[in-house]
């Protein structure tokens, strides 16, 4: 059982007080797809509420029971029924006669394009399934996909989802290393790879990784592989096919086999923030029903007019939801872009938005904070008036961030979703509904319909508003997790016995005096100082509403008298200069203003940059063996592993 902190009566500190609303625009709510009665729709009968949703899919066989939760906690969602994803995703939109609708507006690194529609799509999917069959894959093998964001990419996870394949996509910016622990994990045969990606610029060799991993996979017959750069490859004959002279001359023949709803529908491995990467099956029906609905209702989509972008990496859930299979489940069109938010100037993401009239734009704040550091003069320069609502994901969004993204992306006008889920739950799970919610900033405000979240204490007693505790998800839900693959009882350990009965997020949040929902950091990186259990993300949101910092990391260092002191690293604004003393002592006195003495921090460290995750998160643990002066932990899923010898290097004392 992992160690989560139990001595204490006291749950999280409720410190921050946040007093801004942005109440919906009547117009806006008069066309949203959410209404609040879905809430009242989904608290009479969740059961019938998830089976309205499932009717979004196309199923050649019905459902006859819609959850068999006889065996808890592993769930069957949709018993009975049948379906194919890839199906869902392409050929009923062609046959429904949109088969002219862009799915994907390309946009490579270099500026190289290619608009591909859904017969185009469907087409490409059917020879690469053909090529699949061929090479011997059948239903339940495991395809490892191991590429950068090209159109090839999507093709590829279609096409196992087509044949029953569970695919299970890695960073392209991944190791070797971290590949092949990847591959022997889920027992990979078949690697999808390209020769190169293109990174700021330069041509980055994947074949060559590929080929480093393999030497320790045995088991790997074949290595599918698209050329993107041109770049030189090592080649090892029998074992290597190119994707142009297999898949491209393939037939484009393919009937779509259906699966059962819990036939596997993919692995992915999460983003490793906290440790070793946990790999997370996720299954057929229940997952393809909550994208496409979570899409269509938080999102606000409207299928025939808008142009929707995650500005994420595909090998990240969000990619696989709100990239892949949500927006092709509801036939929408979405932007597809390879490359870095600075290649090759910083107003990039602003352009293309302009370019394609994008009209929902979904992210990382860790982005916006980045933004926030080069400035507002950038996407000044250009025209956002396609926006209509934009969203984030993947860590707490700070007030100071929000206003920010709400200002100058949204132009004062969007509704802004600050969306709270996991790659174990496969959806979003808590965020606003635009035209429904008043937005707070830095609040990830109510669970979805269908969704029922809580914040407990240590007991599993659901706290009183106004208090803090662990988030958990009291009910199961369409596109949960169905296990860790290959260890049940890791599965049952990680998230069912900290409070039995109800799914352990890991995750500390609180209830405002309105009973919404503010996310509170990790419990792992909840501070104990001086008797007092802290939440990283107040303070660090107390350091980023200083005109002068631009991004915070927050962590607990050991100390005699207090327990424990709080250790923050910033980054400064670009205008804000390089950060002496005197900076130092104001952001100190900034905090104990903000929140309290107690928050104060013992040390601020100014820094060039934050250790991130591939998925830009920010890795805390690892700050903390800085902190600490200790030797660095694993950092493996780390985005770029110099990041730490330049802190290092920084911290008094270091070499
Ligand atoms: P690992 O479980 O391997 O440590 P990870 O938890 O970072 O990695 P993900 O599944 O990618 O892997 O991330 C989910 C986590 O991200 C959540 O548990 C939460 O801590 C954080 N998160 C995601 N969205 C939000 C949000 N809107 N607000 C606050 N935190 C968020
Ligand atoms: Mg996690």
């Amino acid at each position: 059982m992992a160690d989560y902190p139990t001595e204490s009566d006291e749950t999280l500190a409720n410190l921050l007080h946040e007093q801004r609303r942005f109440p919906p625009e009547a117009g806006f709510s008069a066309e949203a797809n959410a209404t609040s009665s879905d809430y009242d729709m989904a608290d009479d009968d969740r059961l019938a509420f998830w089976a309205r949703q499932a009717e979004r899919l196309d199923w050649s066989q019905k459902w006859t029971e819609v959850l068999d939760w006889s065996n808890a906690p592993f769930a069957k969602w949709f018993v009975g029924g049948k379906l194919n994803a890839a199906y869902n995703c392409l050929d009923r939109h062609v046959a429904a006669g949109r088969g002219d609708k862009v799915a994907y507006y390309f946009e490579g690194e270099g500026g190289d394009t290619r608009t591909i529609t859904y017969a185009q799509l469907t087409h490409m999917v059917c020879q690469a399934a053909n090529t699949l069959s061929d090479l011997g894959v059948t239903a339940g093998d495991r395809v490892a996909i191991y590429m950068p964001m090209i159109p090839e990419t999507v093709v590829s996870m279609l096409a196992c989802a087509r044949i029953g394949a569970p695919h299970t996509v890695v960073f392209g910016g991944f190791s070797a290393d971290a590949l092949r622990t990847r591959i022997h994990d889920c027992d990979a045969r078949i690697v999808i790879t390209s020769d190169g990606a293109y990174r700021r610029g330069k041509a980055i060799g994947l074949k060559s990784a590929v080929d480093e991993a393999l030497l320790d996979c045995p088991d790997v017959r074949n290595v599918l592989v698209v050329r993107r750069t041109g770049q030189e490859v090592g080649w090892t004959p029998g074992r290597d096919i190119w994707w142009h002279e297999s898949v491209e001359l393939a037939s484009a023949d393919h009937q779509a086999e259906a699966f059962d709803a819990e036939h596997p529908l993919y692995v992915m491995y999460t983003s490793g923030t906290t440790g070793k990467p946990k790999g997370i099956l996720h299954t057929t029906g229940g997952y393809l029903t909550a994208c496409a609905y979570t899409h269509w209702a938080v999102f606000d989509l409207k299928a025939e007019s808008d142009i929707f972008w995650t500005a994420a990496d595909i090998g990240w859930v969000t990619g696989h939801s709100y990239i892949v299979y949500g927006p092709l489940a509801n036939g929408a069109t979405s932007v597809l872009y390879e490359g870095t938010p600075d290649t090759p100037h910083q107003g990039r993401w602003w352009e293309i938005i302009d370019k394609y009239k994008v009209s929902i734009l979904y992210c990382a704040p860790t982005a916006i904070r980045t933004f926030m550091k080069w400035g507002a003069q950038i996407p000044a320069k250009y025209s956002l008036g396609s926006l209509r609502v934009i969203g984030t994901v993947g860590e707490p969004i700070n007030p100071a961030a929000y206003m920010w993204y709400r200002e100058n992306i949204g132009h004062s006008r969007t509704p802004v979703v600050d969306t709270w889920w996991q790659t174990e739950t496969g959806s979003i799970m808590i965020s606003p509904l635009p035209g429904v919610t008043a937005g707070k900033p830095g609040a990830a405000m109510k669970a979805l319909p269908g969704v029922v979240a809580d914040v407990v204490d240590d007991s599993g007693a659901s706290v009183a508003n106004g208090s803090g505790g662990y988030l958990v998800l009291r009910e199961p839900w369409p596109s949960m997790l169905r296990t860790i693959w290959g260890d049940d009882d890791r599965y049952v350990e990680t998230y069912w016995s900290r409070f039995p009965g109800l799914y352990f997020t890991g995750d500390g949040s609180k209830k405002d005096e309105d009973g919404d929902i503010w996310l509170m950091g990790r419990v792992d990186d909840v501070m104990n100082v001086a008797g007092h259990r802290l939440s990283t993300t107040e303070i660090e949101s107390a350091l980023v509403s200083h005109a002068k910092v631009a991004e915070a990391a927050v962590v607990g260092a050991t100390d005699e008298t207090t327990g424990q002191g709080i250790v923050a690293f910033v980054i400064l604004r670009s205008e804000a200069g390089d950060g002496g003393p005197e900076v130092v002592q104001e952001l100190r006195e900034h905090v104990a203003k903000e929140i309290g003495k107690i928050a104060r921090p013992r040390q601020i460290m100014v820094v060039a940059e934050l250790p991130k995750t591939r998925s830009g998160k920010i890795m805390r643990r690892l700050l903390k063996d800085v902190a600490q002066d200790r030797p660095i932990g694993d950092v493996t899923t780390l985005a770029d592993s110099s990041v730490m010898d330049l802190i290092k290097a920084g911290m008094p004392g270091g070499a």
